[in-house]
């Protein structure tokens, strides 16, 4: 890998970090604003409680006020009462004062729900009072938490910072100044290449473009998202192992005249692969050990289709992929050849595989190859 590429990529690296450490300084004020919010809020339910308890104090003050009126408005009738002349004026009197004493029953029914009133008034008071205590405790523990964690990031973003400038020194002007350009409009200004493709926008690469990177004699960009292109044969390497693996195994057609099975056991045989020929209303089947390729026992055949002559062998048994003619398995003898033994284990490694995947939720990590077939 070119030295250029490699300082791309820790710069690459220095430039995430700092955008991340950016990010998260001015995530910081915005959480404490938040918090600070709810304490204004808090503040003024308590200011509307307190507001309520000071009005009640008023209407309280101003009842007792009436009370105290009627009572001197009705001694002062009474006083009066001793002076009256005629019978009239003597029940005009009392009316007033029987008016007066209902004026006061009825005002200090109102004093009484007021001071039914405070209990709940209070409460609420000092559940307001409570909050804000809370809240401002939480806000000065989050003020502080804010700013270490602020003081950190800033520690660590000059650290990349100088990284970054060590990292630039390293780069060609030309190169960084496309990189920094890209950067600014895609996030990332380089990309690795992996099997054909920039992985970044996976975009396939053509043959020449390829082989530029490979090489890595020069700095190849991709045609399609302009990010600096590079090739590590390592990982490579890994994308490449179990491709045969991942891309999508064909299957057998259930009609087919010829069908192949892997039989785990097999008599005293062990694992076996079972080959049935459907013709002219016969099944035929062979069956050859799986590591040596022998013929096993004699080519049996029954009446019909192999499904319903043979049901005994395909009963848990894998199908597999596999077709040869009649008249080459007649030159096969006693022994299949090793092309058609390779195939046959290629294809139950895949069904194997696959089988894998399917039961453990589509797995694309490449699985350990069941050793049973490795061996001769
Ligand atoms: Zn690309």
């Amino acid at each position: 890998m070119l030295l250029e590429i490699e300082n791309l990529l820790r710069l690459q690296e220095a430039d995430k970090a700092i955008r991340r450490l950016q990010d998260e300084i001015a995530e910081l004020p915005k959480r404490v604003a938040a918090i600070e919010h709810k304490l204004a809020d808090t503040k003024a339910q308590l200011e509307k409680a307190q507001g309520a308890v000071k009005a009640d104090e008023s209407a309280r003050r101003k009842y007792d006020t009436t009370i105290t009126d009627l009572r001197s408005k009705i001694s002062k009738y009474r006083d009066q009462s001793l002076d009256v002349k005629t019978n009239e004026q003597y029940k005009a009197l009392l009316h007033e004062i029987q008016f007066a004493e209902k004026e006061i029953a009825a005002t200090e029914d109102k004093i009484l729900e007021l001071m039914v009133n405070a209990d709940a008034r209070d409460k609420e008071v000092k559940a307001a009072q409570a909050e804000l205590k809370a809240e401002a405790a939480e806000i000065e523990k989050e003020k502080i938490e804010a700013r270490q964690r602020t003081a950190e990031d800033e520690k660590q973003l000059a650290e990349w910072r100088a990284k970054r400038d060590q990292m630039r020194a390293g780069v060609n002007e030309d190169l960084l100044r496309h990189y920094e350009r890209v950067s600014k409009f895609r996030g990332s200004g380089i990309s690795e290449v992996l099997d054909h493709k920039c992985m970044a926008c996976q975009v396939m690469l053509r043959p020449q473009t390829y082989n530029d990177v490979r090489t890595g004699q020069q700095t190849v960009v991709c045609d399609s998202c302009q990010r600096i292109l590079y090739f590590n044969p390592a990982n490579e390497m890994l994308a490449l192992e179990p491709e045969h693996k991942r891309s999508r195994r064909h299957h057998p057609k259930i009609d087919a005249p010829q069908a192949w099975y892997y039989r785990q056991e097999f008599g005293d045989a062990g694992e076996v692969f079972v080959c049935f020929n459907n013709a002219s209303g016969q099944a035929t089947r062979r069956v050859f050990d799986m590591h040596t390729g022998r013929l096993i026992g004699d080519i049996l055949s029954r009446e019909g289709d192999f499904r319903h002559s043979f049901p005994e062998d395909i009963t848990g048994a894998i199908r597999l992929n596999g077709s040869w003619t009649e008249n080459e398995m007649e030159t096969w003898g006693t022994e299949m050849p090793m092309t058609a033994l390779d195939a046959l284990h290629v294809d139950l490694e895949a069904a194997q595989y696959e089988m894998r995947t399917r039961t453990s939720g589509k797995s694309e990590k490449p699985a350990t190859i069941p050793t049973e077939q490795a061996a001769s």
